[in-house]
């Protein structure tokens, strides 16, 4: 029945089945007038890409982060690797991924000036079953994705993402506030505005798009959203080893980049559901035991330790912001099924949107992300098909929850 309701929302009607674009629940909003002004709260890759692409189309955008610096919480690392999740068969995820991988390698490289540098990623099984699955994956991507040799995937288009570098880019395209962080947003129409924690006003604009990460929990109209918030850390290992390509097994290994402590390769990444910041020695020996080559412990220099938020499927959550309780009372009665009555449609806060929950490969999806919630904003066709973007939409878990009732 979920899978009905959530993938295939249709109807029979003699022989045919009339495939609805999107079930009520899923409904686009209305589109917004380009002159609008949007502002967005978080400055992570989340945030700067949904600038940079709004800008494109038009809008007045204002970003708006905490720290006195764009990029510095999960974003922030010295290098991000670009590595897509690898399926079998035909799932959302997997195309999904293939997509997001593809535009990301495009939105990067168009940047220039060092923030994507290519060297390619070698992937290696853990044992016999994986070599199995690697040379079936491989007859399912084409070979500008990956290559299966001597029993590893080759990516050959992979490289690393230099987040420090986007920084430098970002010029006077659209306006930056640091060093605030939004407390309260209130809906006044047709106002939104921002407030900080002195309950003083920061801005009002025409639309609001919430890319905070966890920090999404703490405004009242998008609180019920489910997220985990799950801790990673990543070591610094000093600059000894004649890495051309990165190396992924359990854990990954970066040729030599530039940090703060001199040239390191890095070595990551832990998965910890738990909100500690502190950088810890058995996270560190963590990486070490999942690193695809042996370290020996006194080579780690450093490391950073950050927070990212998790969804319970571990998709990204984007699209128009859900009035929870009207979902609640509008759709009580799906587990009946889809023909039980007409449904109304989707009850959103007025322009507000969100984009958060970018999990463990945030610098492969926000590109995508940014492209598709710009346009459900503009009103033009996203390059998502509706399956996926049902499969990203804020609603999704209530509606799950209401079916099974
Ligand atoms: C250790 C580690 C290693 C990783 N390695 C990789 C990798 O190699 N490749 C990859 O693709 N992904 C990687 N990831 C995942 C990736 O970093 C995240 O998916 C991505 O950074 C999430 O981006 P974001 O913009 O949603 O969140 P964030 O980067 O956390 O940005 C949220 C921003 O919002 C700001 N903020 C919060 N609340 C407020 C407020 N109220 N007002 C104003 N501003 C606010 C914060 O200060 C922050 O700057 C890694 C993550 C970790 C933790």
């Amino acid at each position: 029945m979920l899978c009905l309701i959530l993938n295939n929302y249709g109807s029979k009607k003699g022989n045919s089945t009339i495939v609805n674009p999107s079930p009520p629940w899923f409904n686009r909003p209305a589109p917004l007038a380009i002159s609008s002004h949007i502002a967005i709260i978080g400055g992570g890759i989340a945030g700067v890409s949904m600038a940079l692409h709004l800008k494109k189309q038009g809008y007045k955008v204002t970003l708006i982060e905490k720290k006195q610096r764009l990029m510095s919480g999960a974003s922030g690392n010295p290098g991000a690797i670009l590595e897509p999740f690898l399926g079998l068969g035909k799932s959302i995820e997997k195309e999904f991924y293939r997509t997001a991988y593809l535009y990301a390698l495009e939105f990067y490289k168009k940047m220039g000036r060092g923030v994507f540098k290519n060297c390619g990623l070698v992937k290696t099984a853990q044992d016999k079953q994986e070599i199995t699955r690697f040379k079936k994956i491989s007859d399912q991507y084409c070979e500008d994705i990956l290559t299966f040799k001597n029993d590893t995937l080759f990516l050959p288009q992979s490289g690393i993402v230099k987040p420090d570098k986007m920084i430098d880019l970002i010029d006077e395209s659209f306006q930056v506030i640091l060093n605030t962080t939004v407390d309260e947003i209130k809906y006044n129409a047709p106002f939104w505005s921002l407030f900080d924690q002195d309950k003083k006003t920061i801005l009002t604009c025409d639309a609001l798009i919430v890319c905070n990460s966890y920090n999404i929990l703490k405004f009242e109209q998008t609180n019920p959203l489910s997220l985990d918030q799950v801790s990673g850390q990543i070591s610094y290992i000093k600059n000894h080893l004649d890495l051309k390509n990165i190396l992924s097994g359990s854990g990954y290994l970066t040729p030599a980049i530039k940090t703060d402590v001199g040239m390191v390769h890095i070595c990551g990444a832990t998965f910890d559901k738990n909100d500690v910041i502190a950088i810890t020695k058995e996270a560190h020996l963590e990486n070490l035991q999942k690193s695809p080559i042996d370290i020996d412990n006194n080579m780690i220099v450093g490391g950073r330790r950050k927070i990212r938020a998790m969804s319970p499927d571990h998709l990204p959550i984007v699209g128009p912001a859900p009035i929870f309780h009207r979902y609640m009372s509008d759709y009580q009665q799906i587990h009946h099924g889809i023909g039980h009555k007409k449904f109304p449609n989707a009850a959103y806060y007025e322009n507000l949107f969100i984009c958060t929950a970018l999990g463990a490969r945030g610098f492969v999806t926000a590109p995508l992300l940014a492209k598709y919630l710009s346009a459900v904003i503009t009103g033009n066709e996203p390059d998502l098909d509706q399956r996926t973007s049902n499969a990203l939409h804020p609603g999704r878990f209530i509606i799950r929850k209401l079916s099974k009732k």
